[in-house]
């Protein structure tokens, strides 16, 4: 009689591929650096939104609406076409909820096509056994999941409570990594909830991260000195991952100003749904460039443009991207002034 697998376990055969999968990713993610590290010439990673829209309306997010439509598939695959030919390593496609995109598997796909590292953050409510052996079948290679609170309440829905069945399913039949996402900050009530969403998703077998709510500006806010300790304490238990890149976390936590370069624009894109390139999610506005007309020219400016923002930003991807860079040239450059028109459609100003 065959074995009956625990709820959560992955069979022999699904493990196999998920350990041959994130060898392969780790090999080209060390070809991502040594290319970064040799060359300035081209983006490292770029966060792609295809739909705006989101099934939930988190309390504290600037980044979704309930109304735009899906941006159609070809439109994807030609932003992605330019991406590829400016050279870029790694996609991560973001939203709103971008398991709401009905082409979802055929984008990720086209980014494997192309070579690069193709990654997902999602909310996790459309997961179910068939769509992620849909992702696996489309070549993902990341998927993180932001968890805020061990219960639903009128700020996030994004609970443990709610999305643990799919945390169990992800662990039983995702081939890709999986970082979950703890936050800590103003709005979070009980911070002891991402102590345990973070022992969770070490056992079920993922990676783990904590991060820290902004404010509106995507800017720093210092801890409480109770949550600084479980901060700390949830950075120790994720040294396997990721958060061993983090160090600059430690100062957002205590609210001090940290001491770096801002790549965006150049070596990090924001490319919103309508297909302009912005610095990050918080500075939605600037340079607010049409894909297609980012010139390198331009990308060579943005690399060299001083980020007032820099100092007191919270944006994690960010600055893992420009611990690649901060050892090189200055930042003289000020932003370009904007057009009076261009600036009735921003959501944020660089500072
Ligand atoms: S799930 Fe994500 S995109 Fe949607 S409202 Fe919440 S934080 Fe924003
Ligand atoms: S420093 Fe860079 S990543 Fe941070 S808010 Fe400013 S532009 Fe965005």
């Amino acid at each position: 009689m065959g074995q009956v697998r625990q709820k959560g376990k992955a069979s022999a055969a699904t493990r196999r591929k998920r350990r041959l999968r994130f060898y392969r990713t780790r090999l080209r993610e060390l070809r991502m650096i040594a290319k970064a590290l040799v060359s300035t010439k081209h983006p490292v990673l770029v966060h792609i939104i295809p739909m705006r829209r989101c099934n939930l309306d988190c309390g504290y997010c600037n980044e979704y609406d309930d109304v735009s439509k899906p941006v159609p598939l070809e439109e994807m695959k030609r932003r992605l076409d330019t991406l590829a030919g400016m050279g870029t390593s790694v996609i991560t496609i973001s939203g709103g909820e971008p398991l709401m995109h009905p082409d979802l598997d055929e984008i990720i796909r086209h980014i494997r096509e192309h070579g690069m590292i193709a990654g997902l953050i999602t909310n996790g409510f459309f997961l179910n056994k068939e769509r992620i052996e849909r992702l696996n079948d489309a070549g993902l290679e990341h998927l993180q999941i932001s968890i805020d609170n061990a219960t639903p309440d009128e700020v996030s829905k994004k609970s443990l409570k709610t999305l643990d069945g799919r945390l169990e399913m992800l662990s039983e039949w995702a081939e890709f990594q999986v970082n979950i996402n703890s936050v800590l900050g103003s709005g979070v009530k009980n911070s002891e909830d991402a102590l345990r969403i973070a022992h969770r998703a070490l056992e079920l077998g993922f990676t783990s991260t904590v991060g820290i709510i902004h404010d509106h500006d995507g800017q720093l806010k210092p801890l409480a000195e109770h949550d600084q300790g479980i901060f700390e304490e949830i950075m120790t238990l994720g040294k396997r991952s990721y958060s061993r890149f983090n160090q600059f976390q430690h100062n957002v936590a205590k609210g001090l100003e940290h001491d770096w370069k801002c790549r965006a624009g150049s070596r990090y894109l924001y490319i919103c749904e309508d297909g302009l390139v912005h610095w990050c999610s918080q500075q939605r506005g600037y340079p607010g460039i049409p894909l297609a007309e980012y010139t390198v020219e331009r990308r060579h400016r943005e690399y060299s443009t001083h980020k007032g923002c820099a100092p007191r930003c919270t944006v994690s991807c960010v600055q893992q991207v420009g611990i690649l860079d901060n050892w090189r040239s200055p930042q003289n450059l000020e932003p370009t002034p904007m057009a009076p028109a261009a600036k009735s459609d921003l959501v944020q100003i660089a500072k």
